[in-house]
């Protein structure tokens, strides 16, 4: 597996082309306002967009869904129980988005343990509510890589005082991300890059994180 990282608008956002390099073909984990960096990305490598995947519903990250969904024919994933965001975010204008995102439909319903196969890659879908209710991580256990969205971040976590949001999910959350091999890597929604190894604070939460 090979991973391009893209940090691109609206928020700084990192959206990621997870090619599998045997099949040529690829998926995008959040898009953002990424799609035509991304396609051009996939284009110059050769490889073929078969899926874009939501770690949450975010309008952020969800904002390209349609435009990527439209040029590609990939399926659109995203955690179930985040899915009713795609339509909500479609009729509401957000201050970091010039309009708001055309409407999309999801194809692929996640839920707790639902695998993605990207050629030969395999994406586990592992659910971490607490930034959002549907918010989700996706976990290539063969190559010890974890896509965490707003999740884990390197040194912090996602805010939990919005719509959805828990902090006590957040905690229980990142102590199971903590079960993870220490060596994993992790590629946050925004922001550099850690390792679960790195990130021993999420073991030892004493309170729910805010
Ligand atoms: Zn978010």
């Amino acid at each position: 597996m090979r991973v391009e990282t893209l940090v691109v608008p609206p928020l700084d956002n990192n959206a990621y082309l997870v090619i599998d390099e045997a099949s040529e073909q690829a998926a995008v984990v959040d898009p953002a306002l990424g799609a035509k960096d991304l396609l051009a990305k996939a284009e110059s490598l050769g490889v073929q967009i078969v899926a874009i995947l939501n770690t949450h519903g975010h309008a952020d990250h969800t904002a390209d869904d349609g435009p990527l969904k439209s040029a590609t024919g990939a399926k659109l994933g995203i955690f179930e129980v985040d899915a009713y965001r795609l339509a909500r975010n479609a009729k509401e204008s957000r201050w970091f988005l010039p309009a708001p995102p055309p409407p999309v439909t999801a194809d692929l319903l996640l839920k707790e343990g639902t695998s993605v196969p990207i050629g030969g890659v395999t994406l586990v879908t592992i659910h971490t509510p607490g930034h959002t209710e549907g918010s989700c991580c996706f976990y290539d256990a063969a190559d010890g890589v974890l896509f965490s969205g707003d999740t884990l971040f390197a040194g912090s976590c996602g805010r939990t005082d919005t719509l959805g949001a828990s902090p006590a999910k957040m905690k229980a959350s990142l102590q199971h991300l903590a079960e993870l091999p220490p060596e994993t890597r992790v590629l946050p929604g925004h922001g550099p890059a850690t390792t679960i190894g790195k990130e021993t604070w999420i073991a030892d939460l004493a309170y729910p994180v805010v």
